[in-house]
């Protein structure tokens, strides 16, 4: 599932591509993709201008100049494809945004995954159930140590847990521990708040872990648009994420693979203590 990393690479390559661009027709191909009927669906963005692409978490937010948004989730298997018929991926698509630049904005494998038309009231309720952005500059290493300390259960759990912290899922979580080399499974009671103990070197892997996947444009499969190299390029960066068996790259220790509140995790239990 795209994380915060895949969509912050998709808000910053889209932003200088879509905003001031007005979208000129939609297709719907499957209505329980999106929150309307089709009609009323179109009616509201058609003619519309692309004010501004926000993210918060794993949202994406196509603001639009009407004061209503667009409010995507990709969840399992959801991606975009910026371009024309001729160079999309041969994938069926849910959506289809064609915009006044020529080119059309294609919504693939959104099965779970959705398209919302919204207005501010709405959209701002649906954000305002998200935990702080763990790369906002105001969520400090006092605020990550407050979380922890408020929290019951295990490391793995709370940091996907969209609730207390918003943003990261399986294999940013699994990349963080390893980062940290503190081990995913471990209770949250049992780990030492301290800025040299384990929430220090948690937090620091958190930031730096999430901060490359972006540089490096997150683990997408598919690039956004023909031409582009930036989409995808972390997807061999992973070193612990569905490793499972393979040596691990700071000890040699075999990467375990295990389940966890019936989530898959990655870990070396070699290393990570
Ligand atoms: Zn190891």
């Amino acid at each position: 599932m795209p994380e915060l990393p895949e969509m912050e690479t998709y808000r910053q390559l889209l932003t200088p591509r879509l905003v001031g661009q007005t979208i000129r027709a939609v297709r719907i191909h499957r209505e329980k993709s999106v929150n309307l009927p089709a009609g009323q669906f179109a009616q509201g963005i058609l003619g519309v201008r692309i004010a501004a692409i926000d993210r918060r978490a794993k949202y994406l937010l196509f603001r639009l100049e009407t004061g209503q948004a667009l409010l995507l989730h990709l969840m399992l298997g959801g991606l975009m494809f910026l371009g024309s018929e001729e160079d999309r991926p041969d994938r069926n698509t849910q959506v289809e945004l064609d915009l006044s630049g020529g080119q059309t904005l294609y919504f693939i494998g959104l099965r779970l995954g959705y398209l919302h038309l919204l207005d501010e009231r709405q959209y701002l309720a649906v954000l305002a159930k998200l935990g702080p952005e763990p790369l906002a500059p105001d969520f400090t290493l006092e605020r990550f140590e407050q979380l922890l300390s408020g929290t019951r259960g295990t490391l793995k759990t709370t940091l996907v847990n969209q609730q207390k912290l918003s943003g990261i899922g399986n294999c940013y979580a699994d990349e963080i521990c390893f980062e940290a080399a503190i081990l995913p499974t471990r209770p949250l009671a049992s780990l030492s708040l301290q800025p040299a103990g384990d929430s220090g070197r948690l937090y620091s892997a958190m930031r730096a872990v999430l901060m490359e996947a972006i540089r490096q444009g997150g683990y997408m499969e598919q690039p956004l648009f023909a031409g582009d190299h930036l989409t995808g390029g972390y997807n061999d960066h992973c070193l612990v994420y569905d490793r499972g068996g393979e040596p691990c790259v700071r000890c040699g220790g075999a990467i375990i693979q295990a389940e966890l509140s019936s989530r898959k995790v990655f870990y070396c239990a070699q290393c990570q203590h």
